[in-house]
């Protein structure tokens, strides 16, 4: 995938008939979205898109997007980071109703005259975020930092650059 940003205000249906490919990456900046939703990116998310048209004349964009996202752990409340990788084959449709005619083996993407691929990014991994990210392996809740009696100023001072183990260990010593 190449590093440049994603342009902006594309026809997609244009690139579809000229069966044009487009890669790049969108920052934050461009996925303003991700950032209401709270979720951060390690790097810029990388996108490649291919369009095509298929036998019966629908335009299709197909959509491979990557990134590393930094989530709020719901168990322990500390920072996680996840891969993400969507691979999605969408048709551009005009409205709802266009929309509920396609075949299930396309996502509907309803775009007007022009379109903004970062848009699509974002959708992509706003769909691809779990709905209660945790870290893989062990972390304890505060309910259960304060079961080991860890007090809430130990966690501000040392918090997220010790694990949970560490401080355990600590306490047993
Ligand atoms: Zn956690």
């Amino acid at each position: 995938m190449r590093n440049g940003a994603l342009p902006r205000e594309l026809d997609l249906r244009g690139l579809a008939a000229r069966e044009a490919s487009i890669s790049g990456v969108a920052t934050l900046a461009t996925l303003e979205r991700l950032v209401s939703a709270g979720v951060g990116l390690l790097e810029p998310a990388s996108a490649a898109f291919a369009f095509r048209r298929d036998e019966e004349g629908r335009y299709v964009v197909e959509a491979h997007v990557k990134a590393e996202v930094v989530l709020e752990c719901q168990r322990c409340l500390g920072e996680m980071t996840q891969l993400l990788e969507t691979r999605t084959v969408m048709a551009c449709v005009w409205n709802d109703d266009d929309a509920a005619a396609l075949p299930p083996s396309y996502e509907p993407l309803i775009v007007q005259e022009t379109a903004n691929l970062s848009d699509i990014v974002e959708e992509e991994l706003l769909l691809a975020i779990p709905a209660s990210p945790m870290h893989a392996g062990d972390c304890v809740t505060e309910a259960q930092r304060a079961a080991l009696g860890v007090g809430a100023e130990r966690i501000e001072s040392e918090g997220r650059k010790e694990s949970p183990f560490a401080v355990l260990a600590k306490l047993k010593s």
